[in-house]
Parts: structure tokens; sequence; C-alpha cells
């Protein structure tokens, strides 16, 4: 390295400055010491061309500088630590040389030629010789780093400052050595107040488990992650919050405690809550909903509703006034209640009468009242009367009405509570969709009930009308066969023949008629009788044989008695229509197969055919009145027969069952219970 040549003379500046600070040629210890240094040092001469430097001023130099050639900041820009350029000959060191100015520990910025940047801090001194100054020799530290992690803290604070949510850190015995603003926000304790405390003051009494849960995995050197707990605020408030802790460890990696992130998750419950409870509230309506729609007959559906809306909304009575008049009509009252009884409800009836009542309906507004007593509004004879002897304390009260299409009241509900303020919006909302169910559900009801009355009408017209047709059809058959017994000609007696089939068939469609009335009435008596089902079987198609001669009717009689205990003309009828149609729907096939036989307790009756068949479509429906699957069919019938032959096996506790296929044939079969014999 290069040295400047000294002079021992002392000035101001000598004080501070280095006699010939080069390091002597002589001294390799010295020089190695000088070029080992961890700050840089380099010195220059009066003009600013270097004349020595150290391997940490190479360093920072960005190159190795070339003495007496380069100049002391010949490779970098220069800046202030406002970002502002230093101009070259205002650089500490040439400024020190040129005025003489004092600026030592001058923090300046340097842009080296890969344009990183250095903080420095500048010590720039003279080298005197023979008592001049010679030139200046400079000592630079590098404090980009310690710069960095000050600027990197401030933010820190900064950011842990401006948080939304509470950062707290504590050691291992749970004192609390750090707490931010929004700590103070959320806990309602100042930092002052919270420091040195235990964090026990902030957790509920009954949860104070959690925190050795957390020091145990902190110790494990586990964190913590969005743990939903509550915590409790200075003035005794439990805030549900959601926690993060992390383990704090020292340089050498130990854990030496805690940082906790708390975030007030209230609004976040609190609409949870709200999301639950209006889920529930929904789920409620729902099941009100489907009972009230399952409900056919009005005062049931009074009464259910009645029941519902004083539960959902809590009230201690719940009243429900219905006008059974149709539109224009003088009303006619109707009255469901429900948690008072019916003297309680007398009394107050009377007290207040029947036009009170009316009046109410022709109200079209839902009304909610927290203090009925206070609340203008409402005629004073009433609040009055309310709160009289006998009649029940109204204290809040709600009513809404059960409007219909285009705005008919058909009803309202009432209800009331003895404590104030007890009916909120949400009440409100829950009774009016109750009170749109209801009226749906009475329009139902209504025209329930009218087609019940209708039914009710035609079940006696058809009675009365079967009774008017058996007679005269039944004189109309003795006379044909009384003229089929005086030996008439072949021609008449064919179509005495065919009268007796037509005769017959009537016969047979007005007693379906008269069955089915019965059986959908309810009216439909069962006769049960023990007998052989075997010889009913083998009876039915004997007849069958003998009413049609197109089909052979082939049945394997079992050489046992069957025995059951059924209406025997009932399933007589059930063998006739199955057997009637094999023949019907089997135009092209020679023969239908009849089998019966048992399996444990059971006996049960197949009806083959090789007909035309079903598809499953047709299977489907085949049971349903008035259904025939070949709608054009030159086949004649009503669509009747199994449909009341089901019914009839139903009245058995039993089911019909059909395989089919479409073009291959049908099998009818139907079971019932072996009646024991012994
Ligand atoms: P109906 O025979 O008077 O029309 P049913 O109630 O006895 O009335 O039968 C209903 C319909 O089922 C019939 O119209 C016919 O389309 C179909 N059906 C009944 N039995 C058979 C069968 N064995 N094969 C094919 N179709 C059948």
């Amino acid at each position: 390295m290069s040295a400047a040549s000294t002079d021992p003379k002392r000035t101001g500046l000598e004080k501070q400055g280095l006699e010939d600070t080069a390091p002597p040629q002589s001294s390799d210890q010295l020089s190695k010491v000088m070029s080992d240094l961890p700050i840089a040092i380099y010195s220059c001469d009066r003009n600013g061309y270097i004349t020595y430097f150290n391997d940490a001023a190479e360093t920072l130099w960005g190159r190795r500088p070339v003495t007496g050639i380069d100049r002391w900041c010949g490779s970098w820009k220069t800046y202030h630590p406002n970002g502002y350029p230093i101009a070259t000959d205002m650089h500490p060191a040439a400024a020190f040389l040129k005025e003489g100015v004092e600026n030592e520990g001058e923090e300046i910025i340097i842009e080296r030629p890969d344009n990183t940047f250095r903080n420095l801090l500048v010590f720039p001194r003279p080298i005197f010789h023979n008592g001049e100054i010679s030139g200046t020799h400079n000592t630079l530290i590098d404090i980009t780093k310690s710069k960095k992690n000050a600027e990197n803290l401030t933010l820190f604070s900064a950011i842990v400052e401006s948080s939304s949510d509470a950062i707290i850190s504590k050691n291992l015995d749970g004192i609390i050595i750090s707490w931010n603003t929004s700590a103070t926000r959320i806990f309602g304790y100042t930092e002052v107040e919270a420091i040195g405390q235990s964090i026990h003051m902030l957790i509920p009494p009954g949860l104070r488990d959690e925190e050795d849960m957390i020091i145990t995995n902190l110790r494990a050197g586990r964190s913590i992650d969005h743990f939903e707990t509550v915590r409790l605020s200075k003035d005794g408030r439990e805030i549900p919050i959601s926690l993060s802790v992390s383990p704090l460890k020292d340089s050498k990696g130990e854990v030496i405690g805690a940082s906790k992130i708390a975030r007030d998750i209230s609004e976040q419950v609190e609409k949870e809550v709200a999301l639950y409870e209006s889920s529930q509230r929904l789920e409620m309506l729902n099941t009100i909903g489907k009972a009230i729609a399952s409900k056919l007959d009005i005062p049931d559906i009074l009464q259910l509703v009645t029941d519902s809306f004083r539960q959902v909304t809590g009230a201690v009575w719940g009243l429900f006034i219905y006008n059974m008049a149709a539109n224009g009509e003088e009303a006619q009252l109707h009255f469901t209640y429900s948690g008072i009884s019916e003297e309680e409800f007398q009394v107050w009836y009377h007290t207040t009468g029947q036009d009170f009542y009316i009046s109410l309906l022709s109200d079209d507004r839902t009304r909610r009242v927290d203090n009925f007593a206070e609340t203008t509004g409402y005629d004073p004879k009433i609040i009055e009367s309310t709160t009289s002897l006998g009649h029940l304390p109204i204290v809040s009260y709600m009513g809404v009405p059960v409007l219909y299409g285009s705005g008919e009241v058909i009803g309202r509900m009432s209800m009331g509570h003895t404590l104030p303020g007890k009916f909120t919006q949400a009440h409100e909302e829950l009774v009016t969709s109750i009170a749109r169910q209801a009226a749906v559900a009475i329009v139902k009801g209504r025209l329930y009930a009218e087609v019940k009355t209708m039914n009710e009408r035609k079940d006696e017209f058809i009675a009365m009308a079967g009774h008017e047709l058996r007679t005269p059809l039944t004189s109309a058959k003795g006379y044909l066969q009384m003229l089929e017994m005086r030996d008439p000609d072949l021609t008449t007696a064919a179509y005495i023949k065919k009268s007796l089939s037509q005769l017959d068939k009537l016969q047979t469609l007005i007693e379906d008629l008269l069955d089915i009335s019965q059986m959908e009435s309810g009216q439909l008596k069962l006769e049960k009788d023990v007998f052989d089902l075997v010889r009913l079987v083998a009876e039915v198609c004997e007849n069958i044989r003998f009413s049609q001669s197109t089909h052979e009717v082939i049945f394997e009689k079992p050489m046992r008695i069957m025995a059951v205990e059924a209406d025997r003309h009932r399933i007589e009828q059930v063998l006739i229509n199955l057997l009637t149609n094999a023949v019907k729907y089997s135009p092209k096939a020679e023969s239908v197969r009849v089998s019966i036989h048992h399996r444990e307790k059971e006996v049960t009756v197949v009806i083959k055919d090789q007909g035309i068949g079903l598809t499953a479509d047709q299977q489907k429906n085949l049971f349903q009145r008035f259904y025939r699957a070949q709608k054009n069919s030159s086949v004649r019938g009503m669509g009747l027969g199994l449909y009341l032959s089901k019914k009839i096996l139903n009245y058995h506790e039993s089911e019909i069952t059909v395989s089919s296929a479409l073009g291959k044939g049908s099998k009818f079969a139907f079971s019932l219970p072996l009646f024991p014999m012994d």
C-alpha cells in the first residue's frame, strides 16, 4: 500500500488526526492490522487522489482503486440521507480538504458501481506533512444493516400499532410484556394497566385450562391458529375472539414467551347467530307450513295456526278470529285460542263483546305494541276493558290480519304477553308468513268442504239412482227369463239371450258404481267367513267356462283345501274381474291359466294369460279409476274392474300385483292369509 509522509506538528485538527497516518512500511504487523480492519479506511492526497486503501475499502468501493489515479469518491455517487445528491467537491472528505469543515460522523448514502446503496458514517481526518495538510484519510463505517433493522423495527411497531387485532406478548409465566392500541380498544385496559399483569385477567375463570393447553403447545414450539374462544374485557363483558398464538424465541432459539393475536369476532358471531336464528325460523316455518298444508278441515287448520303463532312468538295467549261468512255476507265469527281456557275466553268475549271482534276484522294492518296501556290510537274503552277484572292482561300485543287474494280480511291473529316489549320485528315477519300460509290453507279447506259436500251429494245420488235402476232391471230380467222358458223359436231365443247378456252387463256396471261410492264413503262392510278358496276359484273358473266359448280356462286344482277368512262374495268379484280380463285382453290366445298355491301362512291365486300385455307405464296406472290402457280398444269396458278389485283386496289388507310384457301376456296375483284349520 502507498503511504503519505507525516509531520508531527500539532494543530487543532492534529489532535484528532494521525501524524502521517499511513502505516509504516516497516511495520508489517500494523499494515496487516489496517488491511484486515472490518471498517473501510483510505487516504488521499490534497487533490483527492487515492494514496492508500484497505481491503474493506476495496470491497466497499466495488472495485480495486488505482492509487494516484482514482479519486476518493471516483466510483460512487453520493447522497445526503434525505436523498439529495452531494456535489463532488462537497463530499465530506473533499469538503474537509477544501474548507477544513469538520463533519465527523456525518451520514451519507453511496451508490456503488453495481447500483447498490450503502449507508455510511464518514470520519475524515487530515494528514500533515511538515505542518501542512498534505491530504486526508477517511474512515467509513457501514451502517446499512443496523439502519435497515431500525427501519424494520419502526415499520414493525407501526404495523403492530395500526393492526385492528389485539397483539399481545407475554412471557412463559403468563405476564403481559407488550400490548398494542387495539388490545386497549378490545379489552379496555390501557397499555400501562396491562403490562406486568397476568394474562389470566383476560381469561374467564371457566376457561383457565385453555391457558395451560396454550403454554404446553408453546413450550413444545407449536403455534395455535385461529382458536375460537371467549375473553373478558375490563368491564366484565365476554368477547368472542379468534386467537392465534406463536412462540417467542430468543437468539438461541429458546422459547421465552408467546405473542398472541386476538381478533374480536363478536360481529361475525352475531352474524352467525342471526343466520342460525333465521335458518331456525325458516325451518320452523317450513314445519308449520307443512303441518298446516296437510290439514283440510278448517277448525283443525285454525287451531294448528293458533298454537303455532303462539308458540313461535312465545305469547302468553293467542286468539284466531275467523270470519266464516263469504265476502259481503254478515260476519259469522269462529274463535280458536291457545294458552287460555274456555272459561277465560268466555269472560273475555263478554267483556269486549262481539262488535269489538267484528271491528278488528275491518283492520287490514299489522299492529305491534310494546305496551298496550300506553299506546295511543286504541279506543280507551278497549284498553280499560282489557285491564278489567276477568280479562287476560295485555301488555305486549300483536295483531296480524289474515288476508286473502284481493285483500279481503278473512281472519285476524291476535297475541298478547303480560310483559312489555315481547314482540319483535322478527316475530312480526314470522307471524305474517304464518298468516299467508293460513290464508292459503283456509281457502283450500273451504274448497275441500265444498267438494266434500258435493261428493256426499254425488254418493247419495248414486245410491238412490242405483236403487231405482236395480228394480226395473231385475223385473226386465225376470220377464226375459220367463219368455226364455216358453220355448221360443230360435231367432227369439237368440234375441232373449243377447238382451239378458246386455242386462247382465248393465247390472254389473250398476253394482260396480254402487260399490265404488260405498267404498269411497267408507261404508263398504265386509262380511267375512271362513271358506275354501280352492273351491271358490274352481267355481268361478266353471262359470267363466260356461259364459264364454273362446278360451279354455285351465285350472291346476290342488287336491287340498286352502281355507281363508274373507268376504266370499267380494273375493269372487275379484276373481271374476281378473278372469274376464284375462279372456277379454287375449283375443288371439286359446286359453287362460289359473293356479293357486300356498307358501307358509299365505295362499296366492295367479291368473295368467298370453294376451296383448301391458307396458311398464300402463302397469303403473292400471289400478286407477276409469283407467283403460288401450284407449281405442274395441273391447268394451269402463276401467272400474281393477280399481274395485284393488280396493276390495285393500279392505282385506292384501295387495294385487301385476307383471306383464307388451305383446306377451300378463300375470295378475293376490294373496290372502291361510286360515289355520286345526
Ligand atoms: P275394463 O276392463 O272394464 O276396461 P279394468 O279395470 O278391469 O277395466 O281394466 C282396466 C284396463 O286394464 C283395461 O281397460 C285394460 O286396458 C287393462 N287390462 C286389464 N287386464 C288386462 C290384461 N289381462 N291384459 C291386458 N290389459 C289388461
